[in-house]
């Protein structure tokens, strides 16, 4: 029997706050306020308290964006996470900002942002540090889900 949590998820789209329970989690949850996909397309906003909760109800691998509003490499890496985001529908997107989430990037040793860290099942898998230029952070991809 799989335990039923309640996720608080914010919309990347709207930015609406939406409830789901983990059990629905991998259903393609829809938002209550704009009907866009809430885990499609755009990265999703994770912070200390929905981080844990929503790695582990992932079915798919989650790709961590951990960045800082105030990083210029950060900004330069933007675009380039959006991109894949789009075009790569079997993983789940996800920013975390770097300094107001202190719990995550304390506990997965985070000392540059951007750093990017894929989770499977809940757990780091791979990671890389800097702003990769679009085909490098490709290849990164294609080699960390390999
Ligand atoms: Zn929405």
């Amino acid at each position: 029997m799989q335990l039923d949590e309640s996720l608080t998820i914010e919309c990347p789209h709207c930015h609406t706050a939406n409830c789901v329970s983990s059990g629905r989690f991998n259903e393609a949850p829809i938002c209550a306020g704009c009907r866009q996909g809430l885990l499609a397309g755009t990265p999703l906003a994770l912070n200390d308290e929905s981080f844990a909760p929503v790695i582990e109800a992932s079915a798919r691998p989650v790709v961590v964006d951990f960045c800082s509003s105030w990083c210029a490499p950060c900004k330069m890496f933007e675009p380039v996470f959006s991109a894949a985001a789009e075009r790569t529908p079997a993983v789940l997107f996800a920013r975390v900002d770097a300094d107001a989430n202190t719990r995550i990037t304390s506990r997965y040793v985070i000392r540059k942002v951007p750093t990017v860290a894929l989770f499977r099942h809940g757990q780091l898998a791979e990671r890389v540090s800097g702003a990769l230029p679009p085909k490098q952070f490709d290849a990164w991809l294609r080699s960390a889900l390999a």
